[in-house]
């Protein structure tokens, strides 16, 4: 769950004007003071928004507002938190560092499934999308379990499934419910060769490889 929100907060800059306050009809210190509003996602990746700089009496903080340029010319930037200014980047660091995870594993994935199709074993399973392989496809994606039954020299003998997918995630649930282990899941086989299986890989259609 994301929990996301936004508050104003003040942050005073100076307190050395003394006159007269129309309000309180008495004299008063004068403070300038920066009101701005928080966001935040999870209260902790913040950001600023709706800087206001302001001239208000001490004592009812009524007052005018201040043109910010012309204030940061003469105070300098003011003292606003880091994390409320920066909390943000950290969001963005983290994304970033999902995202680069999520692609050192695709590339672990693929170079981990380059080296077990150069090498043939019975009994494993391959997870690709067949679409290629067939004269002619129903659809251009159809992801089915694919498992070897035999490796005779250059050719490889594959149980095929009965059923494929047009999305990957239909081929991985029927793996992790174990409905893939079954023997009735297979029917028929098929033989490529390793250059053809190599090309598959090539192509980008060999999702994974197990073996155990
Ligand atoms: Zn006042």
């Amino acid at each position: 769950m994301i929990v996301w929100g936004s508050k104003g907060e003040v942050s005073v800059l100076e307190a050395n004007e003394h006159k007269h306050c129309p309000v309180c009809e008495k004299e008063r210190t004068f403070l300038v003071q920066l009101h701005y509003k928080v966001h935040h996602v999870w209260y902790l990746f913040k950001w600023v928004t709706s800087k206001q700089y302001v001239k208000v009496c001490e004592v009812c903080q009524r007052g005018e507002k201040l043109a910010t340029k012309a204030v940061e010319e003469t105070l300098g930037k003011p003292a606003i938190p880091f994390m409320s200014r920066w909390g943000w980047a950290f969001l963005v660091a983290l994304i970033v560092g999902i995202g680069v995870f999520g692609s050192i594993a695709d590339s672990n994935r693929s170079s981990q499934v380059q080296a077990l199709v150069a090498t043939p074993m019975k009994n494993d399973i391959y997870i690709a999308n067949v679409a290629s392989l067939l004269k002619s496809p129903e659809s251009t994606s159809m992801y089915g379990v694919l498992r070897v039954r035999n490796v005779d020299g250059n050719n490889i003998e594959f149980d095929t499934p009965r059923v494929t997918y047009n999305k990957l995630k239909g081929v991985t649930k029927d793996m992790s419910s174990g409905k893939a282990s079954a023997p009735e899941y297979f029917e028929g086989t098929i033989v490529f060769t390793k250059d053809e299986i190599a090309d598959l890989q090539k192509a980008g259609n060999i999702h994974s490889i197990e073996r155990h």
